[in-house]
């Protein structure tokens, strides 16, 4: 079913990675300047991301022995420091995710190189070293944020969707891996309610919001390929989807050759392998430079 599988470390079946965005309440920053920080709803609706809902994910990955990847803006590191300390003391990765959830698409030119290295200054500071991975708010990567990952020899973007499993992006400048995300694996659609940044999602109960991910594990899981969670810790966080999670991670690691790995980990592993002579499908970028008309 996958034409090119990679093979995972130690005979693993499928490699796994549970990616938290925490996005906290940077979102009604950026969607709402002028008057945001009035807006107490969706401020406290974000902010139990990182006093509630990141402590129970950390407690449970502690328990079962997994180190992950989470995304977060500059914006929230700044804010939430104890938790980007608690999240690097076990051992976990934190990846760029902007500066305030800026689109690129929106943020753009000399705008988005001052935003995108600001939040660079800000890793360097709070989380003590440059981060190697990078996801685009709303996945809205551009040609120049690609650049901008390239200059600054970050090793993988997780925003775009050419495959079900890692690929090489290769530009006239360099080359970087991309960790492929999809809809069907992200939280927003099943569990998003956002009137104020224009999403008004039914909101689905626990198991029907989260049963799709575990099909996609399940195929995933037969040819030989890669999952990947894409959530949020104010979305999946929650307690009865939580725990429906745990329940899901603790069964997969006792019945299941599974590899979870942070990001970095499994750019890493893709160093090797193509050292190796595995093949791994190239991207070439950019698609275009000009509008198709
Ligand atoms: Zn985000």
């Amino acid at each position: 079913m996958i034409q090119n599988p990679i093979p995972w470390p130690n005979g693993a079946r499928c490699a796994c990675a549970i990616t938290f965005d925490m996005d906290a309440d940077s979102l009604i920053h950026i969607a709402r300047p002028e008057d945001s920080h009035d807006r107490l709803y969706p401020i406290s609706m974000g902010r139990y991301g990182p006093t509630v809902a990141m402590p129970r994910i950390l407690d449970t990955y502690r328990r079962v022995g997994i180190k992950q990847s989470f995304f977060m803006p500059g914006w929230c590191l700044e804010t939430y420091p104890d938790v980007v300390e608690a999240v690097l003391k076990d051992g976990h990765e934190i990846g760029h995710h902007g500066w305030i959830h800026e689109d690129p698409i929106v943020t753009k030119g000399g705008a988005q190189k001052e935003a995108f290295e600001k939040a660079l200054d800000t890793h360097d500071r709070i989380a003590g070293g440059k981060p190697r991975g990078y996801r685009a708010p709303v996945y809205n990567v551009t040609q120049q944020v690609i650049d901008l990952l390239i200059e600054h020899e970050f090793r993988y973007d997780s925003s775009l969707m050419a495959d079900d499993i890692p690929y090489r992006m290769q530009t006239d400048k360099g080359s970087l891996y991309e960790m492929p995300v999809h809809w069907g694996t992200d939280d927003w659609p099943p569990f998003a309610h956002y009137d104020e940044i224009g999403y008004l999602m039914p909101v689905r109960g626990p198991s029907a919001g989260l049963e799709g991910f575990w099909e996609e594990f399940d195929a995933q899981y037969e040819a030989g390929g890669f999952f990947m969670l894409i959530v949020h810790p104010f979305l999946t966080g929650r307690l009865a989807r939580w725990r429906q999670v745990e329940a899901w991670l603790e069964k997969t690691l006792a019945a299941k050759d599974v590899w979870f790995a942070r990001l970095e980990d499994i750019a890493d592993h893709l160093d090797k392998v193509s050292a190796e002579g595995t093949y791994l499908r190239t991207e070439t970028l950019p698609y275009f430079t000009d509008p198709q008309k």
